[in-house]
């Protein structure tokens, strides 16, 4: 077995001194290193397979003995296996990675294309990958992998096709502090209509947005969310549009001491300024109760804000009037800048079209809007 160097620390520190360039290369050829070693190791690892050489260390299968041994996750070691036994039957690819002439990422594109298809019916198009893996990153070369694969084997691809529809899910759960968490998998199709609707929503990132690309995401998922429900398309549920419902109390919009927190149907207790945020453009049912707390007479249920009145709002204010946003009509709500809960009128003057970003800024963020010059908005911060 070959010795290896230690690595020296103190020569490692020193590298701090190097210009960018000289440690960019640095880098490459470090990962060239590593990536050859793999080949290595894929190659030692096809032989220890064979001779069912786990056996003497008292693992029951190789897999077992890759996690015992050379402490690697499930995944991990499913990767390498399957490298080293599609390695021994692509000399080439081996070739190319142990000489450092492709990167182990991309060795893996071509023996997983290698493994879906069978090495026998792969003939002709190792080369070709080969050539494209020497160029191409492995996103790209996945894709080209892809069309070889369909080219060879289109039944195949097909099934693959519709295993990945028939593992689709999305797992959605909610923790004790009402967040709401995802995770979930999607086919090639559905994963397309969804990046292409939440790209569309995200746009381009604007001068002065401070919010990364996980959050811009998050964000247009929920406009997504609240367009569809906004546009009122949606199939009825239990005879009605379905829309959120909040139930709070008249102490807790008016901020008395002591009011408990709001009921978001679904999501659970929020504080009274994500209450007094959705009052201020909502359908309004009001309920009196009695001292016990239960109901004695119900309201007629109105819009805060009319229909008509929205159109004015529209007309005049076109897109969201916070300084520097030009969101567009659909995603804004009308906020009433003296809220109609402490007293103020529903009226032109005190309304004004905001985003649901700039929204919450306004209400939950603490800032503040006053008049400017020409008619514009001066956003003060808390
Ligand atoms: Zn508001
Ligand atoms: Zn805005």
């Amino acid at each position: 077995m070959r010795a290896r160097e230690p690595l020296d620390y103190e020569h490692m520190y020193e590298l701090a001194e190097l210009p960018d360039s000289a440690l960019g290369e640095e880098l490459i050829s470090l990962r060239r290193e590593i990536d050859a070693r793999e080949a290595e190791f894929a190659a030692k690892l096809a032989v220890f397979e064979r001779h069912k050489g786990y056996l003497a260390y008292g693992c029951l299968s190789l897999l077992a003995w890759l996690r015992w041994h050379c402490r690697m996750r499930l995944s991990s070691g499913k990767t390498r296996l399957e490298m080293a036994r599609q390695l021994e039957q692509l000399p080439s690819t081996a070739r190319a990675l142990a000489e450092g002439q492709i990167t182990f990422d991309n060795a893996r594109v071509i023996t997983r294309t290698a493994a879906a298809v069978g090495a026998e019916r792969m003939g002709p198009g190792e080369p070709i990958l080969l050539e494209a893996a020497k160029e191409l990153d492995p996103g790209l070369l996945s894709v080209a992998a892809a069309h070889l694969r369909h080219s060879i084997d289109p039944e195949g691809s097909l099934k693959d096709l519709n295993d990945a529809h028939d593992r689709r899910g999305i797992w959605l759960s909610q923790t004790f502090g009402g967040v709401f968490v995802f995770d979930g998998r999607l086919d090639p199709e559905g994963g397309a209509y969804l990046q292409t609707a939440l790209n569309a929503l995200m746009g381009p990132k604007k001068q002065g947005d401070s919010r990364d690309a996980c959050e811009r995401r998050a964000d247009a998922l929920v406009e997504l969310a609240r367009q569809a429900l906004n546009r009122g398309k949606l199939p009825q549920v239990a005879g009605q549009k379905p829309h959120l419902s909040l139930i709070v109390r008249k102490e807790t919009l008016e901020g008395a001491p002591g009011a408990e927190a709001a009921d978001l149907e679904w999501a659970g207790a929020v504080p009274g300024e994500t209450a007094l945020r959705i009052a201020c453009d909502c359908s309004l049912t009001e309920i009196s109760v009695d001292k016990q707390g239960t109901p004695v007479g119900v309201g007629r249920t109105r819009r805060t804000i009319s229909a008509r009145l929205r159109k004015a709002l529209v007309a005049r204010d076109r897109h969201c009037r916070f300084p520097g946003c030009d969101m567009p009509v659909d995603w804004t709500d009308g906020h009433h800048r003296w809220h109609w809960v402490l007293g103020g009128p529903t009226v032109l003057w005190n309304l004004t079209l905001l985003c649901s970003r700039h929204h919450r800024l306004v209400h939950e963020g603490g800032w503040r809007l006053s008049d400017g010059q020409n008619g514009e908005l001066v956003a003060v911060p808390p």
